[in-house]
């Protein structure tokens, strides 16, 4: 069986998108994608599919509202700009989803969700019920509020949360979309033999330091943090395919099995 068979048979999916993908190098919302990934998402469901979408962008879409050119730096400012932005960005998320009559929920989770289990099983019980109702869920962390996420911690971040929450629905696969297109031999931007790594089976150290940090000025993540997350979903056996979000069709072509990105076993 090959590896990506597991893509191709998958029916319940977590797809994960940063905030440099759904905005310009502006700090302006990119709506040609966020459209692009409404329509996408919605044709997955519309297949009989059950996606959860992760999306980043709140403190991004609050800069860009707020008229801030870099990322604030004091806790209170991010977590402004955050509340500012996460409605902005369901604004957009319910017009281009609207388009195709698609309904979508906001769930904004905090990490204590994870370590009660009354909480939990609540929160699995919201997500089954929107799937019934064939809803999608539109997650992000609560970040007006909690201040693991956007306070830098080791494993502060969309891609963890994203891995997460896989986890707890016991997704069968996690897409991380980012502006990358997936784990690099070397970093590409230094070297120009540094090749794109297919297939991961095992992660090990060597692989870990051969991912850097983040080079965007409006995302949290680097790629270390996606394959960090990857570690949290291979352990329960799910795997994780890191894409370039420049193509949302890559959605499908992974869904189709092919050798779209970096698949971590
Ligand atoms: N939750 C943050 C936001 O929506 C993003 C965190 C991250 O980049 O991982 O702005």
């Amino acid at each position: 069986m090959g590896l990506r068979t597991k893509a191709k048979e998958a029916n319940r999916i977590v797809i994960k998108i940063g905030t440099s993908s759904i905005t310009y190098p502006t700090g302006n919302i990119n709506i040609q994608r966020m459209e692009a990934l409404a329509r996408v998402i919605t044709d997955l469901e519309n297949s009989g599919k059950d996606v959860i979408l992760v999306s980043s962008g709140a403190i991004g879409a609050g800069m860009d509202k707020i008229g801030l050119s870099n990322k604030p730096t004091l806790l209170k400012e991010k977590q402004a700009a955050a509340a500012v932005g996460q409605a902005i960005l369901m604004q957009l998320y319910q017009k281009f989803f609207g388009e195709y009559n698609q309904a979508i929920a906001q769930i904004l989770l905090t990490a204590d969700v994870f370590h009660s289990p009354i909480k939990k099983a609540n929160t699995v019980n919201t997500f089954e019920t929107l799937f019934e109702y064939g809803v999608v869920p539109i997650v992000n962390e609560n970040d007006a509020i909690s201040t693991e996420e956007i306070q830098e911690e080791r494993f502060g971040d969309n891609d963890t949360l994203s891995a997460m929450v896989a986890v707890l629905m016991n997704a069968d696969l996690l897409i991380i979309l980012s502006d990358v297109e997936g784990l690099y031999s070397d970093n590409p931007l230094k070297n120009p033999d540094a090749h794109l790594i297919h297939a991961v089976e095992k992660l090990t150290d060597e692989l870990m330091c051969v991912a850097g940090g983040s080079n965007s000025k409006v995302g949290t993540g680097g790629m270390i943090t996606k394959l960090c997350a990857s570690k949290i979903t291979s352990a329960k056996g799910i795997p994780t395919i890191l894409a370039s979000s420049s193509d949302l069709k890559n959605i499908y072509r992974i869904l189709e099995g092919q050798d779209i990105g970096t698949f971590i076993k």
